[in-house]
């Protein structure tokens, strides 16, 4: 697993908006961090500019072993690579099967001739079980994603990021579209991933609740600012 260290990153989007406001954050490897915050306080931003999609203004990024801040877009490329992404929305190709979708996690590392062709490597399939498997939807491995329930789809957009056999894994929102037996599922799931691969795991959350019960380090965020740093089963609304 990778570390994320920001010091003093200010993002200032094109329009002039501040994203981030000279933010210092150290993420170790192997932690498991929650970021929690009212729309618009920069959880988003933080993790599209760890994931290398929003430039950083000012001050350095280092996420593993990349230099983001300043990186070209070959550099960049390859930090996408190691980050798997959970987003709200899914972000599923609805038409195709969940191992179709699982594979697309692959293709970084699959050559394109053979992703056109629709022939996988046999070592891409058998990683595109276990990650099925660690978020118990292999059954469902040739449904199409569309006639799934929307906490199967989170799993599967979780498989996808787990096949890329990546150092940190991102969740933008992932259970805010879900109700919430299912969002502790899918929470369940991140916790898993983090306790028993070891990978670095981002979550952003905008309910406290969920935030306390999964979070071990907890993050808040105001206007672009980091507000809180602190255990996660200790905070309040106040904080
Ligand atoms: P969030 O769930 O992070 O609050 P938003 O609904 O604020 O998401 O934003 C959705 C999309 O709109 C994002 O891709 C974001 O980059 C973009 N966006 C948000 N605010 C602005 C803005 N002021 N100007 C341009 N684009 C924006
Ligand atoms: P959150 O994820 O906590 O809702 P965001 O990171 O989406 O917060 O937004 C932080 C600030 O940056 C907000 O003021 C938002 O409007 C602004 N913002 C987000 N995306 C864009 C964008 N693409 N262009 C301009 N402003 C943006």
């Amino acid at each position: 697993p990778w570390s994320i260290r920001l010091d003093e990153v200010t993002v200032r989007y094109p329009n002039g908006t501040i994203g981030l406001n000279r933010v210092s954050l150290d993420i170790d490897a192997g932690e498991m961090v929650v970021v929690v915050g009212l729309s618009g306080s920069g959880k988003s931003t933080l993790i599209r500019t760890i994931n290398g999609l929003v430039p950083v203004t000012s001050g350095t990024l280092d996420v593993g072993e990349h230099r983001v801040s300043g990186a070209s877009p070959r550099t960049l490329r390859r930090l996408r690579g190691d980050i798997g992404m959970v987003f709200q929305g899914f972000n599923l190709a609805g038409r195709a099967s969940v191992l179709q979708n699982v594979l697309v996690g692959r293709l970084a590392h699959t050559p394109l001739w053979r992703t056109l062709l629709g022939v996988y490597p046999e070592a891409d399939k058998q990683l595109a079980y276990q990650a099925l498997d660690r978020v118990a939807i292999l059954p469902k491995l040739y449904s199409r994603a569309s006639e799934l329930s929307g906490g199967q789809q989170q799993r599967v957009a979780i498989a996808r990021a787990l096949a890329q056999e990546p150092r940190i894994v991102l969740a933008d929102e992932p259970v805010a579209s879900l109700d919430p037996p299912t969002a502790h599922g899918v929470m369940n799931d991140l916790r898993r991933i983090n306790r028993d691969l070891g990978i670095t795991v981002v979550v952003n959350l905008h309910l406290l609740d969920l935030a306390r019960e999964y979070g071990t380090r907890m993050i808040g965020m105001r206007a672009g600012e980091i507000v809180y740093d602190g255990p996660a089963a200790s905070a309040t609304d106040a904080d």
